[in-house]
């Protein structure tokens, strides 16, 4: 810390450096943690750029993290964590192009409430709107509509701070290559500070569910499932091989609220969740569990329908019930069909699956999300790391697994390792922010090819230490892999050390530390290295220089330049107020167990959507 204090002291004292060193970082299903050295949270480009420049000096790693909402350990970090919610504000607004130029940190809640302002929203969204906007585009995240693709496709521009400290502009009209790297970047380019987003009219949706067998899904897969309706998605149950259809079109209707069902709300809740807690020592329940909830709720003959008119800003989210494991893939659509039928075979232990993996004893949660997108016709340039079809719809199917009160499912390797293997045999590419855990950066290399080349080529050039890389990138994409050809040696690129936790199958604490690690410091409970002041002059002196660290640059040509190492005059080293940083492990547990999960009031989407009103 001393170093980090020193180097502080050689900035611009005029530039904050607002950093906390007690922080825990919670995904949303908690099940990681980390406990970053720093957590910074700027509120100004030049404090962006000045956490850049320390970090280089400092010889650390730096994670961006919009809310944690990635299921993996994509933002777990040791080392610092910087946090763009206190850069959030909305630019500007073009209403004759419909596009809005915000901060990076803005949530999508935000900006959504900040559009309808001006007869703006969305066009198209996932199950919930609390993430960052850049933390839902740079995993690829997706809602349900073959008339949208991924989120990324309506981000018209963006402004990037790379590993140098330059804050560089790209679109399709400018730095093109740049452009598609940062779409879908995964926290591994730079910090995305600004984004231009194409919305669209402020509207209501109608949308209706009804409770359908599968085998009519299957049938209607070719001819009007996906297409009756502008959005459209589909839960599976598994055992009763029945399915809960949603769909919706905008509509010019007043609002209008869903039918008020007294299991919906609390008492489907807790039935649910203490029903999932009983399963996980007697997993055989579980087909009856999911015949006895969905039946409650839903009625127990097909046919049963809801509905309900909101904006469509609301009317696209769903409650995401409890803490759960996910796994996502992408496939071209044309597939789902035999890909559904496999997976149903197997779960029920019929013949014909073709699934090398025992199912005995095995017993699954549902539902099984069914979604698409159609990301060929936005017009737009397309990111590298898109995991969609380039030439045909696609299909997600999502695997959820619920943790009830927080601990892990028993069947959770088994059916991960088989439901993986199945998407791959499908030609299918794994949703990056979500669980895949049987699935290494040889199998990815192998999906992407060229693009993945091209993007880590890019990528390389952009931060050729490594500073926004970690374990993830390793174990996913094969950054900083010792086997790989030509290795590129990254010197501040994270590993993991270790992962421990309370008890098995409860929140993972993840630990770090750097590559350069030749002595060490403990932050938090993870191990950074110290290095001194002239290994880091060593290494700014052998790179081209650049102009001031502060500037920055509206054009790319210059974005592979390191800064000139100039001393500035020192600034404060302030921790943010606030009490959730004060709070112990215990206490923070359960504001954020309070916050996301197990009371089902506090997460209501509308006042008048309940748990189970939309699954
Ligand atoms: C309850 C729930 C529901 C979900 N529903 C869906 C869904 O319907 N569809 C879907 O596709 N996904 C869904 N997801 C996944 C979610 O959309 C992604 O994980 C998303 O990345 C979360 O956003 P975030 O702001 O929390 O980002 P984080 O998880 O904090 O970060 C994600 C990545 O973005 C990077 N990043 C964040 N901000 C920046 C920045 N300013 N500059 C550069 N890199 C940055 C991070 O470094 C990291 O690599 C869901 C997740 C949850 C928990």
């Amino acid at each position: 810390m001393e170093k980090i204090q020193q180097e502080i002291a050689r900035t611009d004292p005029e530039i904050p450096f607002r950093a906390s060193t007690s922080h825990v970082h919670y995904t949303w299903a908690k099940t990681f943690s980390s406990r970053p050295e720093l957590y910074i949270q700027p509120q100004s480009l030049p404090e962006i750029q000045k956490v850049v420049k320390l970090a280089r000096r400092c010889r650390r790693r730096i994670v961006v993290v919009g809310c944690g909402h990635s299921p993996s350990d994509l933002t777990c970090t040791s080392s610092w964590m910087i946090n763009l919610d206190r850069y959030n504000r909305v630019l500007n607004v073009d209403k004759q192009k419909k596009t809005m130029l915000v901060e990076g940190g803005i949530r999508l809640r935000q900006l959504n409430t900040e559009g309808d302002k001006v007869g703006l929203t969305i066009p198209n969204l996932g199950s919930i709107d609390e993430q960052s906007i850049v933390g839902a585009f740079a995993t690829a995240t997706h809602g349900s509509s073959l008339k949208h693709g991924l989120l990324s496709e309506n981000v018209r521009s963006l402004r990037i701070v790379l590993s140098n400290g330059q804050a560089v502009r790209c679109s399709a009209e400018q730095n093109q290559e740049l452009f598609r790297a940062a779409l879908v970047s995964l926290g591994a380019l730079g910090i995305i500070t600004e984004v231009e987003y194409e919305m669209t009219d402020s509207c209501n949706i109608e949308w209706e569910q009804t409770l359908i067998p599968l085998d009519e899904v299957l049938s209607r897969w070719e001819t009007d499932l996906w297409t009756q309706k502008e959005y459209t998605r589909v839960w599976w149950m598994p055992y009763m091989k029945r399915t809960i259809v949603w769909s919706a079109a905008k509509t010019d209707k007043p609002l209008r609220a869903a039918d008020e069902n007294f299991y919906g709300g609390s008492v489907g809740f807790h039935t649910y969740h203490n029903l999932l807690w009983l399963s996980n020592y007697v997993p055989w329940i579980l087909p009856t569990i999911e015949w006895f909830v969905f039946g409650m709720q839903y009625g127990f003959k097909p046919g049963s329908k809801t509905s309900a008119v909101e904006p469509l800003r609301t009317g696209l989210l769903m409650n995401c019930l409890f803490s759960q494991f996910v796994n996502e893939w992408a496939l071209p659509l044309s597939r789902g069909p035999e890909a559904i039928r496999r997976l149903s075979a197997w779960i029920n232990g019929e013949p014909d699956s073709g699934i090398p993996f025992s199912v005995k004893g095995l017993y699954v949660h549902c539902p099984v999300e069914v979604r698409v997108s159609d990301t060929r016709n936005s017009g737009q340039p397309r990111p590298y790391l898109d995991n969609t079809s380039s030439t045909e719809p696609t299909l997600y199917l999502n695997a959820t697994l619920y943790r009830p009160y927080l601990q892990d499912p028993p069947c959770k390797d088994r059916y991960y390792e088989a439901f993986e293997w199945l998407m791959r045999e499908m030609g299918a590419k794994p949703h990056y922010a979500k669980n895949f855990s049987f699935t290494n950066w040889q199998h990815i290399s192998a999906m992407f090819r060229d693009d993945l080349q091209k993007w880590k080529q890019m990528r390389n050039e952009a931060d050729p230490e490594g500073m926004f890389l970690g374990e993830w990138h390793r174990r996913s994409l094969g950054l900083g892999n010792a086997e790989m050809e030509k290795q590129q040696h990254f010197s501040l690129q994270e590993s993991e050390v270790a992962r421990k936790s309370a008890r098995p199958g409860t929140c993972q604490l993840w630990m770090g530390s750097m590559s350069d690690s030749d002595s060490s410091t403990t932050a938090g409970q993870g191990k950074l290295v110290e290095t001194t002041a002239e290994t880091e002059d060593k290494h700014v002196s052998s790179g081209p220089q650049s102009g001031s660290p502060t500037m920055s640059s509206t054009s790319g040509e210059s974005f592979d330049m390191l800064h000139a190492a100039e001393a500035e005059k020192s600034t404060l080293f302030a921790a943010p107020a606030g009490g959730e940083d004060e709070a112990d492990d215990t206490e923070l547990m359960h504001q954020i167990e309070k916050r996301y999960h197990g009371n089902p009031k506090d997460s209501m989407i509308t006042g008048n959507t309940l748990a189970f009103d939309k699954m």
